[in-house]
C-alpha cells in the first residue's frame, strides 16, 4: 500500500522524453570551457560524459506514449500498480508539499519543475543524455529526467530491495535539486565538485534530506488530489536501503573494489541514510543545512 486508491492522477504532469529545453546547445561534453551542470542521483562529473550535445527540442504537445499513459494512469490504484503512474502521483504529491512548504519556510514561491520519463536517451536543456547517467535534474530547463528502467537497475545492479517509497525517493531527490536551484544552494556542487566534505557531497546530502522532508510531510496529508498515505516502517526501511545502495562508498567498492573518499560526489551510504532521515523525522528545512554541518556523519537534528 502506498498511494490512497482514491487519489486522482493528472497524467499531463509528466512528459515522455524531449522536455522543454531552451535550446542551449552543448557541444563536446565538458570541452570548450562551457559550464555544464546536471545533478544526478548517482554519479558526479564522470557520469556526464554521456552528454554530448543536443538541441533541447520539445517532442510535441502530447506523444502516443503520453496518451496511452493518460488512459492507464488515473487513480492511486494505478499508481500502486504501474511504476510510471507512480511517478505521476509522486510528482503531484511533491508539488502539493512544496507549494505549501516552501513559501512558509523561505518566503519563496514554489515553481513546478518539469518531469520527463524517457527511454534510452533524450534531449534536455543540458544536452543529450542517456539512461546511463541515471536519474538527473537539469537546471537549465528546470526539469527532472528519469528512465523508469532505472528502478530495475536499482535492485539488480545496486542491490537495493526496491519498494514504493524507494522509487518515490528517487524522484523526490531530483525535486530536491530543483528546490536547491530555487533557494540558491545548487551551485555549490559545481564550485567544489569532489571529496568527502565537498560542496557536491553537501548538495547531494541536502537533496536526500529534502526528499525525506517531503516524505515525512506528505505522509498522512489527505488535503490534496493525491494522498501518499501513511508510511509503514517497512517502506521507510526500503527508502533508507535505496539511499544506502547508492552511496559513493558502496558504489566504489562494487565497481573498483576499493573506496576512495577523495572522489566522493554524493556522500557515503550511511550519510545518505542519515540525511534523508533527518528531513523525514524533523520536517524542518533548517535540519537540512548540510553546508553548516561540521560532521556530515552526524546531522545536528538527529
Ligand atoms: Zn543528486
Amino acid at each position: 500500500m502506498s498511494f490512497d486508491d482514491s487519489s486522482q492522477l493528472d497524467a499531463s504532469r509528466v512528459g515522455s522524453g524531449g522536455g522543454r529545453g531552451r535550446g542551449i546547445a552543448v557541444g563536446g561534453g565538458l570541452g570548450g570551457g562551457l559550464l555544464l551542470l546536471i545533478v544526478g542521483l548517482l554519479f558526479g562529473q564522470d557520469g556526464i560524459d554521456a552528454i554530448t550535445g543536443g538541441d533541447g527540442q520539445d517532442t510535441g504537445p502530447q506523444t502516443a506514449v503520453e496518451q496511452e499513459r493518460a488512459e492507464r494512469c488515473q487513480t492511486g490504484e494505478d499508481a500502486n500498480r504501474y511504476t510510471d503512474c507512480r511517478m505521476i502521483a509522486t510528482a503531484q504529491s511533491l508539488d502539493q508539499f512544496w507549494e505549501d512548504y516552501l513559501p512558509q519556510a523561505t518566503g519563496e514561491q514554489y515553481v513546478m519543475p518539469g518531469v520527463e520519463l524517457f527511454e534510452g536517451q533524450t534531449n534536455t536543456g543540458c544536452g543529450a543524455a542517456s539512461s546511463a547517467v541515471g536519474p538527473f535534474y537539469c537546471p537549465a530547463d528546470e526539469t527532472a529526467y528519469l528512465d523508469v528502467a532505472f528502478f530495475d537497475e536499482l535492485q539488480t545492479q545496486f542491490g537495493a530491495e526496491g519498494g514504493p517509497l524507494a522509487e518515490e525517493y528517487v524522484l523526490a531527490h531530483e525535486f530536491g535539486h530543483h528546490i536547491q536551484n530555487q533557494i540558491g544552494t545548487l551551485g555549490y556542487a559545481q564550485q567544489d565538485p569532489q571529496g568527502p566534505e565537498s560542496g557536491a557531497v553537501r548538495v547531494e546530502l541536502q537533496a536526500d534530506c529534502l526528499a525525506g522532508l517531503w516524505a515525512g510531510g506528505a505522509a498522512g496529508d489527505t488535503s490534496g488530489a493525491v494522498d501518499l498515505g501513511d508510511i509503514s516502517q517497512e517502506e521507510l526501511d526500503q527508502a533508507l536501503d535505496a539511499a544506502s545502495a547508492i552511496g559513493d562508498d558502496r558504489i566504489q567498492e562494487t565497481t573498483q573494489g576499493r573506496v576512495s573518499p577523495e572522489n566522493f560526489t554524493h556522500g557515503a551510504s550511511a550519510q545518505r541514510q542519515l540525511w534523508f532521515y533527518a528531513g523525514y523525522r524533523t520536517g524542518d528545512l533548517d535540519a537540512c543545512d548540510t553546508f553548516s554541518a561540521r560532521d556530515l556523519n552526524a546531522p545536528p537534528a538527529l
